[in-house]
This record gives C-alpha cells, structure tokens and sequence, in this order.
C-alpha cells in the first residue's frame, strides 16, 4: 500500500503543484522532461502527476489537453494513476478504459487514448508521483518499455525535486536577497542538490576534537553530560561487583567515582574549555596532566593509579563522542557541513535526510567519497575552513558535486543555470538509461565488462538498474567498520551470502580486508597516524593471520550460493603472494577437515590487486601465479606520484593522466595478456568517461565503477571504433605530459556534452 508522504513533502508539492500553474508559461522543466520521455519511449502521450493532499495533480503532459494541467486532482484510490500509487507498483492495461479502474476526465480528452503504462516516483523512499505514457492504438506494453520506464522514473525523482526546491527558492528570493556566497572545493561525489544547509557541530566516533567550535556554555554542558553518564556506568558496575566476596573490583570503580566527582578535577576542564577548546580536548588535556603528575610520585601502589585515571579519560571520552550523534539520530533533510567525515561516519548517513556533503577534508579518493557517491550523495571536499565558517545553518545552498562549487544563498541567474543544468541532466537521465540493456561493446564488437563497485549491501540494488555485469569490486572492509571488534567467521559469512545472492547469478569480486590509511578500523593494530605507507591491509593479514584467514573461511564457505573471484589487495611482490597463497591452502585444509568445503571453492578464481609500483614491475611474474589483475588506480596513482590521496593540499598533484601512471597501466595489461588472463581496473579512473577510450585501447577488459557511471562510459565505448583507437594508441603512450593526453582523449568525446 502506498504510504502517505511526512508533512514536509507535502509543503513541497503543494508548492510545486502552485508553482507549475502560476509560474512561466513559456519554460517549463517538467514538460521539458515529459516531452524527452515521450520521444524516447515513442508513445503519444507522457504525463506527470505529483502527491499533493493526498490527491495526484497533473503537473506536466505532453500529449493530453495542456489546460487540464493543475485542474486534474485524483484521490489515491481512484483511477489507473491512483492504483499505481497505491501498490507502488507499475501498472500496465491494454485496454484502459474497459479497466474497472479506469476514470475518466474529461479535461484530459483521454478517451482517444487505449494503453496505458505508469510507474511510481519514488524518492528518498517515499511516492511522490506517477509518471505514465499513453498510446492511440491498442498496444502490449512488453517487460522492456516498462523497465525502462520504471528506470526513468527511479532516476528522475531527485532530479524532479531539485527543480521543485529551486522553483520554491526563485519564489522566495523575489521577496528577499540575503547575500549570495560561491565556494568550490573538488567535486567529490556528482550531481546537484539544491537544500538547506545542516551544520555538523561535533566530531564523533574515531574523529579527534573538531575544530569547529562551539560555545563554551554548549561544551561545558556536554562535559557535564558525560560525567553524569560516565557516572552512572560507573555506579552500575559498582552495584554489580559489590556482590564478588573481596568487593576489591567494586573499589576501582568506586575510585573513578571519586576522581570524576573531584571538584578540582572539573574545574580544570572548565577552566580549558572557556579557552576555547571543546569538550575532548579539555579533558584529554587534563587527564595528560593528572598523567604526568602521578607517573612523579615515589610510592608505587599511588603511582599505580595513574591507571585509573586514565581509564576514565577513556569513559569520558567515549561518552563525549557518544552523547552528541547528530549523525545517528539526524532528522533534519539537508546538506551536511563538517570538517570531516570518516568512511564509517558517511556509511551511517542516511541517504534519506542528508542531500549532500561539503568537507573541508577528504579528497576524491577518500572513502567517505567513494562511499558519497555509492550512496548517491553529491559531495563536494577540501573547501577551506575559513569558507567553511562563512556558512551557517539553514541557508539555502546548492552542491555541484560535478564542478565542485558551492553556492550559498545563490542568486537568480546561478539559480536559472542549475535549472537549465537540471533539465540537461533529466535529459540524458532519460537517454542514458536506454542503454542499461545493450551490449558494452565497440562499433566493432570488442566487448568490456562493465562492473559495479560495491561497499554497501543496499548498492547491490542498483546493479540491474544501471546494467552492471558483475561486481568488479567488493570491499568488504565496511562490515568490518560498523563493528566494535573483528566480526567472526559466521558473521562474516552472513554478510558475504547476502551480496552472492544479492548479485543474482552475476560474479562477485570480494577484496579481501584493506584496513588501514583511509579505513581505519578502531580495534586493529593499524598505525594511528592512518597512514597508507604502514603497517596495514595485506602486511596487518599476513602479520596476523588468523584476520585474513578467517575472512577466506568465511569466503570460501560461500561459493557455492554464487559466483565469487577472491582479491588481495596491496600486494608488491611475489613473497607475499606466495604467503597469501599457503593460507588459503591452510584454510581450504582445514575447511575440509571440518566437512564445510564446498566444490564449487576450487574454481574461484584468484586474483591480486595492482596498487603498488613494485606490482606493476613484477606484473609478468605475478600474473603466473593468479588467475586475474585488478588495478588499483586509487592507490597506484597515490603510490607512483608520491601524493596522499587524502590530503586536498596536494589534489592537484594527484594525476590520472600521468605519463608514467598511463605507462604502468599499459605494462600491467601486457603481462596479463601474454598470460592469457584477464585484467580487470577498479579504481575511481575506470569510471571516468574521459578515460574510457584509452583504457579499452589498453586492452582492459574489465571496467568496475559505481553503478551510475556505468550508464555514461558505456555510451563512449559504443561511440568507438577499436581498430582506430588501436592506431592512435601509439601516438598517445609517446605524449609526454598529462595536459597533452587529456586534450587527445577529449576527442572521443561525443559532440553533445551534457553538464
Ligand atoms: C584503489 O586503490 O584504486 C582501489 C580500488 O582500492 P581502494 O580505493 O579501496 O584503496
Ligand atoms: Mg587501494
């Protein structure tokens, strides 16, 4: 049953159903919109409705009486319109009006209309309207036009919003003109999202103290807030242990008490945070005070206390970073404002409240991007922290996650482009999805694999939808960050049988556990400066193998619900290869011993990732001992360049188009082929569309991406002739700068470029 949208989409469409009949007459987005689909779908007719009151409103039509617009109301329970909304379901008649549902209008002069298709729109998992198509003759909807329709209207729905937010704004900013702000960062997740801003005030979990502050009386209270609930964790484990014979247990806690009651010992908090520091600071402050103060003292038994203090730092802490969770509990529908968020902290967003995300740190190629964009969130990383402060809450923003601008309270003319923009973007929305099920092959039939990468489960949803054939790439390092200790074996496979079975019968790629540098995972062993040259990924598996080998148990126990590849990451010789190679003979020994071996285990293939430069160099002697490449570009190009792909000072320094980062590519696929295996690139650079001639005149013959890029760089692939990329090839790895091979793959571009 359709459920009834929350209050503050009903203001919206009641606003845009108002808007659509008073507003330009002359230039019209929706109709805009109707008009593409209903050429591209080659029907007569294409028309828009929008939940209003619980009433479906025409909005936009291209193809019934234009005056009907606004005036035709339906209530949810009457009409094929109103059906689809209810079931949330497509709905398709033959014959429509002799469909016991079938009302008629009479505004509409629908009666000259036979068939009849509608698919709901759905956004942020609420109905928000129906698209339908109509034709004259009698026609029988196939599967195929209506996927595609659906598929439409999947993709729409935010684009649809957006105009709906911009429509509502250019009403408001006739009335008043607060000043307009543009800042720009590097466009880390695409798309627009035109919102309200939300202000992240505090740093959570793993984030050392923010620095954007907050009044100290707001501080002191969260301060205050923590003791009270450090003490009565503390009061409770008290309780508990009084009842052991020597109550010596219950007495350590009874000591916390004490200091955390200290007077002495708040004051001092007090007394940092009105110096402006927050709340974590002060109190690691103090405890590093109290710390030293007591590794002085002479008696051993008070030295020994120093213990307790800093256990209780450690509460105190955690009850910091616990109690303010804006980012667990966010109600609030907006565009998050922070310093910086972590990949764990960007997996909890929802994408239902939160539009978008401006940080001042993080790059590209950092997690909270990648996971941004598999999570559909335009973002935009690495603005300044002194543009950052010129923001504050509930201003009206649009995030171009495309070009990496920011415009705050933007005037009229930014606002009339973003809708021109919009309605490009609806355009090849529309047009690309056509291609979701054609084959990602050249005009001369050289195939690529198109694969989608994947950190979290709800992204395999997306796999049909954006004709990915396969999961080129699955990190498995996100179920291990939303834990607080290593998920066990059965944990583990729990998770991995959900993605196999979620891919339907399309391979799975699983990487192995990459922890460290830009994932960090708090009870690892890992370095704490997260940094991406240490002790981390494969170095901490095979340091501690009983982490990788119960991840392989876990994975190996799963392949017989799918069909799965095993990929190592950071691997830069063949002595860990080989080290690699004895565990998974351990693990599938001991598998068997316990008779949880399936057959299907022996045929996945095994494969390596090529992220680390000495990789590329021994590619020819590796590949013997694999059964497929993966290229890491993320890591490669980080690695080869010298440049951290977290730190935006140096962004510009991180250069796909590289010679040397080319030229590795080129000899990475060369020894794959000479071995008859295959290669597949994971990394961000396999899905920009940019890249995509140069990386099929390479030879790759796979290309994993987030899924909505899929669409994009299969539209180039099917523009090229491979036997003339194979020519120009030659003159492309003898180009000797980045700026010049940028400007020779600009020409594969088709000429209707879209925003
Ligand atoms: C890469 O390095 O290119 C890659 C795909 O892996 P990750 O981004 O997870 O390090
Ligand atoms: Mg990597």
């Amino acid at each position: 049953m359709a459920t009834p949208p929350k209050t503050g989409t009903l203001k919206t469409l009641a606003d845009i159903a108002h808007l659509l009949q008073t507003s330009r007459p002359d230039d019209k987005p929706l109709d805009h919109i109707v008009r593409q689909v209903r050429r591209t779908l080659k029907v007569d007719v294409c028309s828009l409705y929008l939940l209003h009151d619980s009433k479906l409103i025409l909005v936009a039509t291209d193809g019934l009486d234009l005056n009907a617009i606004g005036r035709v109301k339906m209530p949810l329970q009457k009409g094929l319109v109103g059906l689809v909304a209810e079931t949330l379901e497509p709905v398709v008649v033959k014959e429509a009006q002799s469909h016991p549902r079938f009302e008629y209008f009479p505004k509409t002069r629908e009666e000259r209309y036979e068939s009849f298709a509608g698919v709901p729109l759905i956004e942020r998992q609420q109905m928000v309207g129906v698209l339908t198509i109509q034709t004259k003759t009698v026609r029988t909807f196939t599967e195929e036009p209506v996927a595609m329709l659906s598929l439409i209207a999947y993709q729409l729905a935010p684009v649809i919003r957006n105009l709906v937010t911009l429509e509502i704004f250019r009403k408001k900013t006739k009335k008043k003109k607060p000043a307009s702000l543009k800042l720009s960062g590097t466009g880390a997740s695409p798309g627009f999202v035109v919102g309200p801003t939300i202000i992240l005030q505090t740093k959570l979990g793993t984030i050392i103290p923010t620095t954007i502050k907050q009044a100290p009386t707001i501080e002191v209270r969260r301060f205050r807030e923590a003791v009270r609930e450090a003490d009565q964790d503390l009061a409770d484990l008290e309780k508990k242990l009084m009842k052991k014979p020597t109550q010596k247990e219950s007495d350590i806690f009874t000591a916390h008490r004490m200091i955390l009651k200290d007077r002495t010992f708040q004051q001092k908090v007090k007394k940092e945070i009105q110096k402006k520091k927050t709340a974590e600071q002060a109190v690691i402050k103090i405890i590093e005070q109290y710390l030293k103060t007591f590794a002085q003292i002479k008696d051993p038994y008070l030295r020994e206390r120093a213990s307790d203090v800093q256990d209780l730092g450690q509460r105190l802490l955690s009850k910091l970073q616990a109690i303010e969770s804006p980012l667990k509990n966010l109600q609030q529908e907006g565009i998050l404002i922070a310093d910086r968020l972590t990949p764990s902290e960007t997996a909890l967003l929802d994408p239902e409240h939160i539009q978008g995300i401006v940080t001042v740190h993080g790059g590209h190629t950092s997690h909270a991007a990648i996971l941004a964009r598999s999570l559909g969130i335009p973002a935009i990383m690495g603005v300044s922290e002194k543009d950052l402060k010129k923001i504050s809450s509930g201003q009206l923003a649009i995030v171009d996650g495309n070009s990496g601008n920011l415009f705050i309270n933007p005037p009229r003319q930014v606002l009339q482009e973003y809708e021109r923009i919009q309605e490009k973007y609806a355009d090849r929305l529309v047009q690309l999805n056509t291609l979701a099920d054609l084959p990602s092959e050249t005009k001369d039939g050289r195939q690529v694999h198109l694969d989608a990468n994947v950190g979290l489960i709800n992204s395999m949803n997306y796999l049909g939808r954006y004709g990915a054939e396969g999961v080129g790439l699955y990190r498995t390092e996100f179920p291990f960050m939303i834990r607080e200790k290593l998920p066990n074996e059965q944990e583990q496979f729990q998770v991995y049988r959900r993605i196999l079975e979620g891919a339907d019968g399309l391979p799975v790629t699983f990487r192995t556990l990459d922890a460290g540098g830009d994932k960090p995972i708090s009870y690892l062993h890992l370095d704490d400066d997260a940094s991406f040259l240490g002790y981390r990924s494969i170095r901490l598996c095979l340091g501690e193998p009983q982490i990788l080998k119960t991840q392989l148990k876990a994975l190996f126990r799963v392949s017989e619900y799918g069909r799965m590849h095993i990929l190592f990451p950071m691997i830069s010789g063949l002595e860990e290869l080989r080290q690699v190679k004895k565990l998974i003979s351990e693990v599938r020994r001991e598998l068997k011993k316990r008779k949880k071996l399936p057959s299907q285990s022996a045929r996945v293939p095994i494969g390596i990732m090529i992220e680390v430069p000495s990789a590329v160099h021994l590619a020819h002697l590796l590949i013997k001992e694999v059964d497929f490449f993966s290229v890491g570009t993320n890591d490669l190009i980080q690695y080869t360049l010298a440049v951290d792909r977290n730190n935006e000072r140096v962004a510009d320094f991180f250069e796909p188009f590289h010679p040397a980062v080319i030229y590795s590519l080129w000899k990475v696929v060369q020894a794959a082929h000479q071995e008859g295996k295959w290669v597949s690139i994971c990394g961000e650079m396999a899905g920009d569309p940019l890249m995509t001639p140069l990386l099929v005149a390479l030879g790759f013959d796979r290309l994993s991406m987030i899924p909505a890029n899929i669409p994009v760089v299969k539209k180039i692939i099917r523009s090229l002739k491979y036997s003339n990329l194979l020519k120009d090839m030659k003159k492309l790895l003898d180009l000797p700068t980045a700026n010049q091979i940028r400007k020779r793959l600009a020409r594969y571009q088709p000429r209707t470029t879209y925003p």
